[in-house]
């Protein structure tokens, strides 16, 4: 008899949506978390730096002068400003050590039970681990039937760099910084990269330089997206060096001086008060002892995995540990799933098609399904509409009428929604209708029926399907700059080609 019908070991998202499932099913679950409950989903990660950029851009807000108002001395704290991101954080944290200390307590009619146990966990061998208490003296050797790793992901760090957290930092240590930085150098433009750049941006107390390998930022997107986010970061004071190649990087006086090449082959040396590393992650495989449970990994370290199952198959991994996407939501959607495979509820695979994303950039961009280039690179025939915020009224009625919708419908009868991407103000609230439309494949006919209230930013997104269908209230032929309606077929060689209308 074991100990446990499952151990988690990890409680960030994945880790907590796994045994919250679990126990929806009656098992004795414990779960092994060695620093503060919600991992990276809130502490120095998701939340923390969600509420960072909110708190950026109400600052930002707050001191705009074209409103009809001025407030008066509109200044910004760092140790505030940070006193009240830890508040968040501390909100959410109580939240779940508060639902884990009852469903800790035996609940008549109701078999499950959750052990919240504060340690380290390490493999034995393939049914038990040992786990270093947090609290001396508790250590000892926990066997399971099921094994869920839920261990995360660490910032990535280079060799040649010396990380020593205050001068030279990951996004680990932006809690730990005491003021705000006089000047910054972000090295990679990412995801994270770039939303500190428009957090710290925002702020408007740092000069913030970016530096990317690549021609533009985000390149995964499509030109138009990263071209908006990289012409509303250099708007802010932002240096973006593009296509920059860092060569040193080192502390000096207590400051850090970086030396970049360009792509001409010039090279440049920039003097700053603080480099932030956003280089990617890296998963937490190597403490754990995987090797005597017998998990594979893959070369980068990631757990290998079959729909979750490990190579061990009464183990199962999720969340950053594997190599899908390192989000909050497919952390938790894959814990749940793993929790419903190891008990026997489903068979059906996880499918990873219709993710939603966004990214807290300036404005907020919106992403589910495919994007131009994505469709183009499958040879997609497809007819893209694009509707500029300017012409909805919830965006006019804000003062922010920078962004628009982007929608991709297949180029055929059914005109079947391949994807969307949206930029500006309460971008997200465009994504729900229709990630619910692909998921189910249907038309674009079907998400122009949907009513919306008014004013709502989501009209933006029904006038541009209506006009994919020729029936918009605003026409593309009145509003040439605001409005774009294509048709994307290819060429014999492969290359696409577009056509108006
Ligand atoms: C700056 C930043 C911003 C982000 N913003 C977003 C966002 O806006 N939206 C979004 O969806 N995602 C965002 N992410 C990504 C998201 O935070 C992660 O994908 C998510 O937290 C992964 O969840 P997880 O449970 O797999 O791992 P984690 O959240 O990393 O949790 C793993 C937990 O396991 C614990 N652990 C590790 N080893 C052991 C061990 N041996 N024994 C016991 N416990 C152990 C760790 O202490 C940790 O608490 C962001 C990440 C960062 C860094």
């Amino acid at each position: 008899m074991h100990d446990y019908d499952v151990c988690v070991i990890g409680g960030g998202p994945a880790g907590f949506a796994a045994a919250m499932r679990c126990w929806d099913f009656g098992k004795r679950v414990c779960l092994i978390e060695k620093g503060p409950l919600g991992g990276a989903g809130i502490h120095n990660g998701a939340l923390s730096s969600k509420t960072f950029w909110e708190l950026s851009r109400h600052f930002r807000s707050a001191k705009r002068l074209d409103r009809g108002y001025r407030a008066e001395r509109v200044e910004a704290d760092f140790a505030q400003v940070r006193a009240v991101v830890d508040q968040a954080c501390e909100d959410k944290t109580r939240q779940i050590a508060h639902q884990l200390y009852e469903l800790a307590q035996p609940r008549p009619g109701l078999p499950g039970s959750i052990a919240h146990i504060r340690g380290t966990a390490r493999f034995l061998d393939a049914h038990a681990v040992h786990v270093e208490a947090v609290d001396a003296g508790h250590s000892r050797r926990i066997s399971a039937a099921h094994f869920v790793i839920a261990t995360g992901s660490r910032p990535r760090e280079l060799p040649d760099i010396e990380i020593d957290g205050e001068t030279i930092i990951t996004s680990d240590h932006i809690g730990s910084l005491r003021a705000f930085p006089r000047s910054l150098v972000i090295l990679g433009a990412g995801v994270i990269g770039c939303e500190f750049a428009t957090i710290f941006a925002n702020f408007g107390r740092t000069k913030v330089y970016l530096i990317d390998r690549a021609p533009r930022i985000l390149p995964f997107e499509d030109d138009d997206v990263a071209n908006l986010c990289a012409a509303n970061l250099e708007a802010k004071g932002v240096t973006i060096h593009r296509q920059a190649k860092l060569v040193a990087m080192r502390k000096l006086d207590g400051e850090v001086e970086y030396t970049i090449e360009h792509a001409t082959g010039g090279r440049e040396t920039i003097r700053v008060e603080k480099a932030l590393i956003s280089v990617g992650r890296v998963p937490n495989t190597d403490r754990i002892d995987l090797d005597k449970a017998g998990v594979q990994l893959d070369a980068r370290s990631h757990i290998v995995h079959q729909d979750t199952q490990t190579s061990v198959p009464h183990i199962y991994a999720i969340g950053d540990v594997t190599l899908d996407i390192a989000l909050v939501n497919v952390g938790e959607i894959e814990g749940r799933h793993a929790a419903e495979r190891l008990c026997g509820h489903t068979d059906r695979p996880l499918s990873y098609a219709n993710l939603a994303t966004i990214m807290f950039l300036d404005p907020e961009v919106a992403a589910i399904g495919l994007n131009e280039q994505q469709a183009q690179a499958e040879r997609i025939p497809y007819r893209v509409g694009v509707y500029d915020y300017s012409l909805v009224n919830r965006a006019i009625a804000m003062r922010e009428t920078e962004g628009f919708v982007k929608l991709l419908v297949r180029d055929d009868e059914a005109m079947t929604i391949l994807g969307m991407r949206a930029l500006g103000v309460h971008a997200s609230t465009t994504l729900e209708a229709v990630s619910l439309m692909i998921q189910h494949q249907r038309s674009a006919r079907e998400l122009a029926e949907l009513y919306h209230p008014h004013p709502a930013i989501t009209e933006g997104l029904q006038d541009c399907v209506r006009m994919l269908l020729g029936s918009s209230i605003y026409k593309p032929c009145a509003f040439q700059s605001q409005l774009r309606l294509s048709r994307i077929h290819y060429a014999d060689d492969g290359t696409a080609q577009a056509r108006s209308g």
